[in-house]
C-alpha cells in the first residue's frame, strides 16, 4: 500500500495555498467536451457537470461550497446508487463533497476530491420528508465510531449501513472507497456470503461520519492518471492489523509545524483554470 508522510496528512487536513484560491475562486466548469487530467490529489476536470441538488433517493448538502461537480459517471454512480438505496426501504442519503466547477486543489478538507471522481456519502440516516437546501448546510452528521476512537458506535451503527457499504462497492466502475479502521473491522468481521467487495473497503483515518467512493478513470479520458492497485484479497488480515499496531498514516502532534500541500498539476490544468 502506498505511504504517506505524516506532512503530507496535515496538508489534507488543511491545504491552504495561493493556488487553491484560486480554483475556488472559479465557479462555472470550463467549456469543452468532459476531460480528467491528471491525478485524483492533483488535477483538474474539463467540462464538469453539476449533481442536481435532489434527486429519487438523495438528497446534496453544503451546497454553498459549490463543490456538486463532477464527471458524468461520477453522477450516474451517485444516481444509480440512490436509487438502489431507495429501492431497499432506506432514507434519501446525504451527499457531500464531488469537486469544484473545474476541479483543481480545494482550500480546505480533502487532498483528493479534484477531479471529478470522488465523492463523500455520508451515513447518517435521515428519517423524515426533504429538506429544502437551506436546512442542508449544517445536518446532524454523526460518526460510526466512538468518541472516544475505542470502536465501533453500536447506538448508531446498523444494517443500513452494512447494506449501504455493499451496495456502493458492489456498483460498477467503484475503484475504492475510504472507511475508518473501525468501520472496515466491523465489515470484515460481519461480512456474510460473497466478500469480492470487501477489498474495496481502503482503511483510512477518520471516514467515520462518510464514506468516500473513488471511480475508476473513465474510458476516453487519456490524461486521466489511475491510482495503483491494492491487494486481491479481502484486507482483512495484514493490511487492517497495521492501521492498529503501526497506522501507515497519522495525524501531526497538535501544534506540529506541517508545509501546506501544494500538489504539481499536469500543465494542461492552466488551460482548464484560464478558459473563459
Ligand atoms: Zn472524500
Amino acid at each position: 500500500m502506498m505511504r504517506f508522510t505524516v506532512p503530507l496528512l496535515a496538508a489534507i487536513l488543511s491545504v491552504s495555498s495561493a493556488a487553491a484560491q484560486e480554483w475556488s475562486q472559479v465557479s462555472t466548469p470550463s467549456p469543452g467536451p468532459t476531460q480528467v487530467i491528471g491525478f485524483y490529489s492533483a488535477g483538474c476536470i474539463q467540462g464538469a457537470q453539476a449533481l442536481p441538488t435532489e434527486g429519487p433517493g438523495y438528497e446534496a448538502i453544503r451546497l454553498s461550497r459549490n463543490r456538486n461537480w463532477g464527471h458524468p459517471i461520477t453522477l450516474d454512480f451517485i444516481k444509480r446508487f440512490s436509487e438502489q438505496v431507495r429501492a431497499a426501504g432506506q432514507s434519501p442519503l446525504y451527499i457531500g463533497d464531488i469537486g469544484q466547477p473545474r476541479g483543481g486543489p480545494l482550500t480546505f478538507g480533502h487532498a483528493s476530491h479534484q477531479v471529478g471522481l470522488d465523492v463523500d456519502i455520508w451515513f447518517e440516516r435521515q428519517p423524515g420528508a426533504r429538506r429544502a437546501p437551506a436546512e442542508r448546510e449544517n445536518p446532524r452528521l454523526r460518526s460510526l465510531v466512538r468518541s472516544d476512537d475505542g470502536g465501533i458506535d453500536d447506538t448508531v451503527f446498523t444494517d443500513q449501513h452494512m447494506a449501504l457499504l455493499r451496495m456502493a462497492a458492489t456498483t460498477p466502475g467503484v475503484d475504492r472507497m475510504f472507511v475508518n479502521k473501525w468501520i472496515k473491522e466491523r465489515v470484515c468481521n460481519t461480512a456474510t456470503g460473497n466478500r469480492g467487495w470487501l477489498r474495496k473497503l481502503v482503511p483510512w483515518l477518520g471516514h467515520d461520519e462518510h464514506f468516500h467512493v473513488r471511480l475508476y478513470c473513465p474510458q476516453g479520458n487519456p490524461q486521466c492518471q489511475a491510482q495503483a492497485s491494492y491487494p486481491d484479497d479481502d484486507g482483512c488480515g495484514e493490511a487492517l492489523a497495521l492501521w492498529f499496531k503501526r497506522p501507515p498514516v497519522q495525524m501531526p502532534a497538535p501544534g506540529a509545524v506541517v508545509k501546506p500541500y501544494r500538489p504539481k498539476l499536469p500543465g494542461a490544468c492552466q488551460q482548464v483554470l484560464k478558459a473563459p
